[in-house]
């Protein structure tokens, strides 16, 4: 699971330079042995993100200089590229031009200072590991006219892509993160019925456009505009989440500096919660804290000081000056932002914070004498704490993430009957793929939960009288992150109903891959609505009824026969952690076919390189494309078939 981060406290970079910047093992850079050479490369890849004139300037050429290395190889255009566009491109580009650029070229590129690098690398959903923790040794690259062979290659590159793009490559159809622009409009129709009741609230999501930064300082980031709020509330959905560092939200007591225009974010995020109130929309807080400062931090204030990691250390929460912060803390948000809905908590991964969050809590002279539960149950009730003396009745979602299995009980045991308990509904099911045993760890759709596990702390949970949430995926995952949300409609509708069977009273309904308003959405939602509203339905009845919104009385049964197909196929998804993190399914053919051995190892979501052993991880060779090939028929076939069949229906 990748992690969302913030300011560290503390962790301010004046004078950085590219020279500073981590490199890890730096290794050769891949070759690019398709193009005429690094340049061609170089123009090719940033032709619809970099302004010309921009990638001119980096490589020493004029804008013109560059226009025409890309025609040459056929490339209509350039696209005129916007300022909000290369804002919301950067991580493409970076990777992108991860194998191409020095540090030095890529910032020029971005015009980032190496400051801005750093904290992107670092803080950006751990985006250096998603680049392989390394970055490759690039010669600097400068402009040369192309010599003949170079031209005739272009020639070649250019008559390929006439031959098989006879309309044209270079200019999207539609404007890049165009679809930004269409989800912020309102939406024409209503959607789902609001105002009942359902079987399941909390129902949240984050942003499908978040970006990282600091959305309640700057509007321009801002992750929920209101026409995207009605869209998700139309979709049946009550809750969104937003990442929260304290430091930045309230008065840090050992550096005011930390928290310069905390009272403003307070404003904007009350901005927020109000305009979302009025869509039926709560706002939740995702906190991982307290953040770890950097060793220097603690010079002056080593009573503070927990588990250090590298250049960085725990603010102990056994010690009851950190504690009384962090309660503090949550208690002025709670004042400033009376509507806020609540907050959920990351107490056993993630950043590093608590002594036992990253599972070496014996490195601290107080937390290694507790056990972990202590110390994680503890830290959750001084959340708790700083919520009941505001007394504005926000919850507290206490997740299990990252929790160890003998941690689990004895925090459930611990936690104050107020919060509710969050697990990962799928966790640890037991499948068999292509013939092959293995288990799921999250991010499935391919598999129906709950499983064991989860049930198991829900009840001990319900037992105590919390109340229970589930962790779900119900739009798209990472055994496909690179659509919108997977159809399998059929599977998220009966992961519902079994969740509501057990009287799970709250979804989480994705992590960081975002809720895009989706049929999936609409199903969940009229699973959990009541008798009374038409609700308490089944996975079939539940799918007609959204179908029959979306396409039509006519076309809904067949709509329906092709979610439920789909799931179908969609259920032989050879899953397994390694699988979904290092194959190529985000990327698809973005990851070039490697003429000779890279010798890179895939990294996480980033690069799949030609790490096939990655890729397959417990799936053998053949059965994982024997399996995959099953997979892709199905899949076709049955789409094809639906197609002909909805055809008929709408003839009819
Ligand atoms: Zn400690």
């Amino acid at each position: 699971m990748e992690g969302l981060a913030g300011a560290v406290p503390g962790g301010k970079e004046a004078g950085l330079t590219a020279a500073d910047l981590p490199r890890g093992s730096a290794p050769r850079p891949v070759p690019t042995p398709h193009f005429p050479d690094r340049l061609h490369a170089f123009v090719w890849r940033n032709w619809q993100l970099v302004p010309a004139r921009r990638m001119g300037e980096v490589v020493g050429a004029s804008a013109g200089d560059m226009v025409r290395l890309g025609r040459s190889m056929g490339l209509a255009g350039p696209p005129r590229v916007t300022i909000e566009q290369q804002r919301r491109s950067a991580i493409t580009i970076i990777r992108r031009n991860w194998h191409l650029l020095s540090y030095a070229q890529l910032l020029q590129l971005l015009v980032w200072t190496a400051e801005q690098m750093a904290y992107s690398l670092r803080e950006e959903d751990f985006l250096f590991v998603k680049l392989g923790n390394l970055k490759p040794q690039c010669e600097p690259l400068v402009y040369r006219p192309p010599d003949a062979p170079a031209r005739e290659r272009a020639r070649e590159i250019a008559s390929v892509l006439r031959a098989e793009f006879p309309r044209g490559v270079g200019v999207p159809e539609q404007p890049l993160f165009d679809f930004v622009r269409q989800l912020s409009r309102p939406p024409e129709d209503a959607g789902v019925q609001r105002g009942g009741t359902s079987a399941f609230s909390p129902r949240y999501c984050y942003s499908y456009f978040a970006l990282y930064g600091d959305p309640l300082l700057d509007p321009t980031l801002d992750p929920f505009p209101d026409g995207y709020l009605a869209r998700l509330a139309a979709s049946g959905v009550d809750g969104v989440w937003l990442q929260a560092v304290l430091t930045r939200l309230a008065p840090f007591p050992w550096d005011a500096r930390q928290s310069e225009r905390f009272d403003a974010r307070l404003k904007n995020l009350g901005l927020l919660v109000e305009r979302a109130r009025r869509h039926g929309v709560g706002v939740y807080l995702y906190l991982n804290e307290p953040r770890s400062c950097p060793v220097g931090f603690f010079a002056t204030r080593t009573s503070l000081k927990g588990v250090a990691e590298g250049d960085f250390a725990a603010l102990c929460t056994s010690v009851p000056e950190v504690r009384e912060y962090l309660a503090s803390a949550v208690e002025s948000i709670c004042r400033a932002v009376p509507g806020l809905a609540g907050f959920f908590t990351i107490t056993g991964s993630e950043n590093l914070s608590n002594c036992w969050s990253h599972g070496n809590g014996k490195g601290c002279p107080r937390c290694g004498k507790r056990a972990p539960a202590d110390v994680i149950s503890e830290l959750n009730t001084t959340f708790y704490e700083g919520i009941r003396r505001a007394g504005n009745g926000q919850k507290l979602i206490a997740w299990d993430w990252g929790w160890q299995d003998d941690w689990a009980e004895k925090i459930i045991a611990q936690l104050p009957r107020g919060v509710s308990f969050m697990s990962v509904s799928e966790w640890g099911m037991p499948i068999k793929r292509g013939g092959v045993a293995t288990a799921i760890g999250e991010y499935s759709i391919s598999t129906v939960g709950p499983g064991e596990r989860a049930r198991r702390r829900w009840e001990q949970a319900r037992d105590r009288g919390l109340r229970t949430i589930a962790k779900v995926q119900c739009g798209n995952t990472w055994e496909l992150s690179a659509v919108p949300y997977i159809p399998a409609v059929a599977n998220v509708a009966r992961h519902a109903a079994n969740l509501r069977g057990l009287g799970v009273s709250g979804l989480m309904l994705g992590w960081t891959l975002g809720g895009y308003p989706s049929p999936n959405l609409e199903v969940v939602a009229e699973l959990g609505s009541a008798p009374a509203q038409g609700g308490g339905a089944e996975p079939q009845t539940a799918m007609l009824r959204v179908a029959e919104r979306r396409f039509g009385k006519a076309l809904a049964p067949k709509v329906v026969e092709a979610w439920r197909e789909y799931s179908e196929a969609f259920s032989e998804f050879p899953f397994n952690g390694s699988v979904v993190y290092n194959a190529p399914m985000q990327v698809g053919p973005a990851n070039p076919l490697w003429g000779e051995p890279t010798g890179y190892g895939a990294s996480m979501v980033g690069f799949p390189y030609d790490d096939l052993e990655a890729w397959r991880a417990v799936y053998r060779q053949r059965c994982s494309l024997a399996s995959s090939r099953k997979w892709r028929r199905d899949l076709s076939t049955r789409t094809r078939s639906w197609r002909l069949r909805s055809k008929a229906a709408a003839a009819n």
